[in-house]
C-alpha cells in the first residue's frame, strides 16, 4: 500500500497539459484559456461622456448662471464633427464622444435651453463626467491570464477586448469501461442477482464537470476476451477509466488482461478507505486508472485522482481545497489507512460543524449522494473529541462544474 499523496504525485508525474485549439466565443464557456489574452483596443476608444447633458469647456462654467450657445449634438456612435469654441456647448448623451475643445459635461438637469441659448445653474470643473480614453482597458494590456476558466464574465471581457476566437486547452478524452457480469445498463431490467450499473453515469458526469470529454465503452463481462477487446483501439484516449474487477478475487481480471494488452503497471493498492484497490498504469499513450467497483470507492477515488489528473491536463492547479471544521460528534481512533468519511454539515451554536454519517460501508451509495462533505482522517489519527477541528473536502467544491460555476 502506498500513501494517497504519493499515489497522486506519481499519477500526475505521468501527465502533461493538453495542446491548444481555437474556439469561437459561443463555444468557449467552461474552457480553459491556454495563452494570455491581450487587449486589442482601448475602452472607451476615445474620451466619452458619462452622462446625458452638454459638452462644455470648464473654463466657461467657472461659476453658476452662465449661458452658452448650442452648436450641435454628439450621440453614441456618432460624434460631433466640429469643435467646442469658448462660449459654446454641444448637446451630448451617455457614451457619446467628447467633442474637440470640450473638457467637461454639464448635467442636463442643471441646464435650461431657450432656442440655441443654454443657461447652466451650476459651475462645472474641467474633467467632470468625462470618461477618458482607455479608462476600462488599453491596447496591449493583459485582459485574461493563461489558465483563466472562461465563465460568462470572462467571455464578455474577451469579446470587448477584441477577441472573437480564443485559444483553449483541448479537452482530455476519458474512456469509461464498467466491468462485471452482474451489471446492466440504466434503463435495462436487471435479472435475479443483477444490479444497475451506476459508476459510468457518475464518472461521465464528473468528467464533463471537470472539463473532459467522456467516451462510453459500455459494460464488459468478467471475461478475458471481452476485456481485451475493450482495451484495444484507445489511440485517441488520454485516460482509460475502468470500474470493478480491481481486487484479488478470481473474477477480478482487469489488471491481468490489461497487462497482457501491454499495460505497464505504475502502482496498485493505496492506503486509503474507501478505494484501496485503485490501480494506475500506462497503456500506450493512455493513462489507465483502474477504479474499484464499489460505487462509493469509485466516486471517492475519482474525486481524489481523476479530478487532479484532468486539471493537470487542463493546466489548472490540481489540488482540492481542504477546509477545517469542528467535529459535531466524537470519533474513535483511525488505523493505518487514510479515511474519507461521508459527512453532513450542521449549523451549531458555535458555527458550522461536520458530522460523519453512522455507517460508512463503501457499497452504500445513497449516503454519499446525500452527503455534504468527505471528512479526511490521516493514518493513525487518535480518537478525537467533539469540537476538534478536522480536515474536510466539500463535495460541492469537488464536483463544481467548470462550465457552470468556474472556480
Ligand atoms: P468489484 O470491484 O468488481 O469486485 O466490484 C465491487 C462491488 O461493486 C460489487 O458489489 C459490484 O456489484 C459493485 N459494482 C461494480 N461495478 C459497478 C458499477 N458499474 N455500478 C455499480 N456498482 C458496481
Ligand atoms: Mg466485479
Amino acid at each position: 500500500m502506498i500513501p494517497v499523496e504519493e499515489a497522486r504525485a506519481r499519477l500526475l508525474a505521468g501527465l502533461a497539459a493538453k495542446g491548444v485549439e481555437w474556439v469561437g466565443l459561443d463555444d468557449a464557456r467552461g474552457r480553459v484559456l491556454a495563452e494570455d489574452l491581450i487587449a486589442r483596443r482601448d475602452q472607451p476608444p476615445c474620451a466619452v461622456s458619462a452622462m446625458d447633458g452638454y459638452a462644455v469647456r470648464g473654463a466657461d462654467l467657472a461659476e453658476p448662471g452662465r449661458t452658452l450657445r448650442l452648436i450641435g449634438r454628439s450621440v453614441a456612435g456618432h460624434g460631433f464633427d466640429g469643435a467646442v469654441a469658448p462660449g459654446t456647448a454641444v448637446r451630448i448623451f451617455t457614451g457619446a464622444p467628447l467633442p474637440a475643445g470640450a473638457d467637461a459635461i454639464a448635467l442636463q438637469e442643471d441646464a435650461t435651453a431657450d432656442g440655441d441659448a443654454v443657461t447652466f445653474a451650476e459651475a462645472v470643473a474641467p474633467g467632470t463626467f468625462v470618461r477618458r480614453q482607455g479608462l476600462d482597458f488599453t491596447t496591449g494590456s493583459l485582459a485574461l491570464a493563461a489558465g483563466a476558466i472562461l465563465g460568462p464574465l470572462q467571455l464578455g471581457l474577451a469579446a470587448t477586448t477584441g477577441h472573437a476566437w480564443l485559444p483553449v486547452r483541448r479537452r482530455p478524452r476519458v474512456a469509461i469501461l464498467s466491468t462485471g457480469d452482474e451489471l446492466v445498463r440504466p434503463g435495462e431490467t436487471p435479472g435475479v442477482a443483477q444490479i444497475v450499473s451506476s459508476n459510468a453515469t457518475t464518472l461521465a458526469a464528473m468528467v464533463q464537470a471537470w472539463g473532459g470529454e467522456p467516451v462510453d465503452l459500455g459494460i464488459a463481462p468478467d471475461d478475458r476476451a471481452a476485456l481485451a477487446r475493450a482495451f484495444a483501439g484507445l489511440d485517441d484516449v488520454d485516460i482509460l477509466l475502468t470500474s470493478g474487477g480491481a481486487s484479488v478475487g478470481e473474477h477480478d481480471l482487469v489488471q491481468e488482461v490489461a497487462t497482457g494488452c501491454g499495460m505497464s503497471l505504475d502502482f496498485w493498492k493505496i492506503a486509503m478507505r474507501p478505494g484501496k484497490p485503485l490501480m494506475v498504469g500506462r497503456l500506450g499513450r493512455t493513462t489507465m486508472i483502474g477504479l474499484p467497483g464499489n460505487p462509493v470507492s469509485s466516486a471517492v477515488c475519482a474525486i481524489l485522482f481523476l479530478r487532479a489528473a484532468l486539471r493537470a491536463m487542463l493546466g489548472l492547479d490540481p489540488t482540492l481545497p481542504v477546509r477545517r471544521l469542528p467535529l459535531a460528534a466524537p470519533l474513535g481512533p483511525n488505523d493505518r489507512r487514510q479515511d474519507y468519511l461521508r459527512a453532513q454539515l450542521e449549523d451549531t451554536a458555535g458555527g458550522i460543524a461536520v458530522r460523519p454519517v453512522q455507517r460508512q460501508d463503501s457499497s452504500m451509495f445513497a449516503t454519499l449522494a446525500k452527503a455534504d462533505a468527505l471528512l479526511v482522517r490521516p493514518p493513525h489519527d487518535p480518537a478525537l473529541a467533539e469540537g476538534t477541528p478536522v480536515e474536510v473536502l466539500l463535495l460541492a467544491e469537488a464536483l463544481s462544474d467548470l462550465q457552470r460555476f468556474p472556480v
